[in-house]
């Protein structure tokens, strides 16, 4: 039955979503909104709304999202240049309250971000 998350939507398999990456607590998919030309999407499968909501015992799953990145930036060939984004708040720009990193390759990065 679907939820009002829509990532929690897809890690049960009832939203569809270009899977990249999955083990039994991580789930990788492609933005369907790309900003980069490798634009991944990258969730716990808890739901856990924001980084301003884990707690310590989140600690092994959040670095289980960073080796994800690790990997699937390997699958994608782009580990020598990539970069990692998580919006925390609608004033940094989350839209969708499921934590989430945002894996971005494969064209130019500025810094500051906007
Ligand atoms: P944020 O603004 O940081 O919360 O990022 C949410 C991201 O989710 C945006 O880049 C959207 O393009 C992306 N998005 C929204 N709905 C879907 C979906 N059904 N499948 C894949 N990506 C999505």
């Amino acid at each position: 039955m679907a939820t009002d998350c829509i990532f929690c939507d897809i890690v049960a398999g009832i939203r569809p979503a270009t899977k990249v990456y999955e083990t039994e607590k991580v789930l990788a998919f492609r933005d369907t909104q790309p900003v980069a030309p490798t634009h991944i999407l990258i969730v716990p499968k808890k739901h856990i709304a924001r980084i301003a909501d884990i707690e310590t015992d989140d600690a092994s799953l959040m670095g289980e999202l960073l080796l994800a990145a690790k990997v699937i930036a390997g699958q994608e060939g782009v580990s020598d240049g990539f970069r990692l984004v998580v919006n925390n708040g609608p004033s940094a720009g989350q839209s969708i309250f499921h934590i989430h990193l945002h894996l971005l390759a494969d064209r130019r990065m500025s810094w500051p971000p906007g």
